[in-house]
């Protein structure tokens, strides 16, 4: 590995900053504490700071040599903000507040950012051109990227690419990936509500019962992927909640049913829509019931672009070399880095958050994957992921790089 010498040096900083994150964390578009954090330390190492787009998010510029004038740009781009759980570790970073916690490792990739934010500002004559770095609020649900981009993100710090690492449990601790093409998924959002007539439950020739056609309805959505989908497209549909009746004598007049769709491209997300339109009202109409669809469509696909993630992966060869940079098999989660990528070519990459043995004593018992109370971000991993931050910034900015000019 040829991991930067003075990222390094400051990694156990860089730790104390991550956990303290750790034990403060704040939900979407609320990021004041942390981007108030971010802000102060951007500043005190003499980079330019911004703040206010997507309510709390912060953009900090740093130009090299050059002052800029190139015109070569890059951004680079974390998640700042947690989660609405409670966590279950009781080591000395755990969570301060009741119902909230860093479980998803934005905590980590702040600190690599900054990390990386720090050694780029003190090495500006390493590069020509502008490293924009991109604090983002909520990525969890809330569309922190979609927001920033609407604040002018864009347009007041122009960019050629823009990239983003995501920590990833499982994968072998000290690798890294990235792959073109689609690396997650859209997520969208579906409400059916499935209209009768209630009534008492000893006389259903009195009643218009939704509670079989709503059973019918969930095993007819399984046929859409199954059946309609072409076998090497990819798609899911869940149905996550059912929610109907109040007693076990009483046929209730409605029940609704909600769930997830997944996919990573436009034509087939039409089609998955489509065809539960058409299931749900024609199996209604068929039974004489009525019929409520909503269909919401949340994050887009997120989808590197061939030539950048190209680029992000020689930098993850040259820092890691052939065996730590692994091929990443697209993930059916959903990521809104996907609005950046819409705007802007780019890459989404993996850094390993291996497999839960760096935990502090006091963990709780569960496995060490996202979204799990007893997950903790690996704190090895920020002088690798600042590393590659620097690594890819000063790469890309470098006079005579081909892929940008
Ligand atoms: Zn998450
Ligand atoms: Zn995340």
């Amino acid at each position: 590995m040829a991991l930067l010498k003075e990222l390094l040096e400051q990694a156990p900083a860089m730790t104390q900053l991550r956990r303290d994150i750790h034990a403060h964390p704040e939900l979407c578009f609320e990021e004041v504490r942390t981007a108030d954090l971010v802000a102060s330390k951007l500043e005190s190492w003499g980079i330019a700071v911004h703040r206010g787009l997507g309510r709390t998010g912060v953009v900090g510029s740093i130009q090299g040599r050059d002052g800029g004038a190139s015109g070569r740009s890059i951004g680079l781009r974390a998640d700042m903000d947690a989660l609405p759980m409670q966590e279950a570790n009781s080591f000395a970073h755990a969570s301060r507040h009741a119902g909230k916690m860093h479980a998803c490792g934005h905590d980590g990739h702040v600190a690599m950012l900054l990390a990386a934010a720090q050694h780029l500002a003190a090495h500006r004559h390493d590069f020509e051109g502008t490293v924009h770095l991109i604090f983002q609020p909520a990525e969890e649900g809330g569309g922190g990227a979609r927001e920033m981009i609407a604040d002018g993100l864009f347009e007041r710090f122009p960019m050629q690419a823009v990239f983003a690492m995501h920590n990833w449990p499982g994968m072998r601790a000290g690798s890294m990936a990235v792959g073109p093409g689609p690396v997650m998924a859209s997520s969208n959002e579906f409400k059916i509500v499935v209209r009768g007539k209630g009534g008492h439950a000893a006389m259903p020739h009195m009643v218009a019962d939704p509670m079989p056609v709503a059973a019918q309805l969930i095993l007819a959505l399984q046929t859409i992927v199954s059946r309609n989908l072409k076998p090497i497209d990819a798609g899911v549909v869940s149905v996550t909640m059912v929610h109907g009746g109040e007693a076990t004598n009483v046929v209730p007049s409605s029940v609704e049913l909600q769930g997830t769709v997944r996919s990573f491209t436009l034509p087939v997300l039409d089609l998955i829509e489509e065809r539960m339109r058409e299931l749900a009202q024609g199996l209604c109409a068929a039974h004489g019931m009525g019929c409520d669809f909503e269909f919401v469509r949340n994050y887009p696909p997120t989808i590197n672009t061939p030539a950048e993630a190209e680029f992000a992966r020689g930098v993850m060869l040259e820092l890691l070399g052939q065996d730590q940079v692994l091929v990443q098999e697209p993930s059916m989660g959903a990521e809104d880095f996907a609005y950046m990528l819409q705007h802007r070519p780019g890459a989404y990459c993996f850094i390993a958050n291996g497999d839960g043995d760096h935990r502090a004593l006091g963990h709780g018992g569960g496995p060490c994957t996202l979204h799990n109370a007893s997950y903790d971000f690996n704190d090895a991993l920020i002088p690798v992921g600042a590393s590659f931050w620097v690594r890819l910034a000063q790469r890309w900015l470098q006079p005579g790089n081909a892929e940008v000019i």
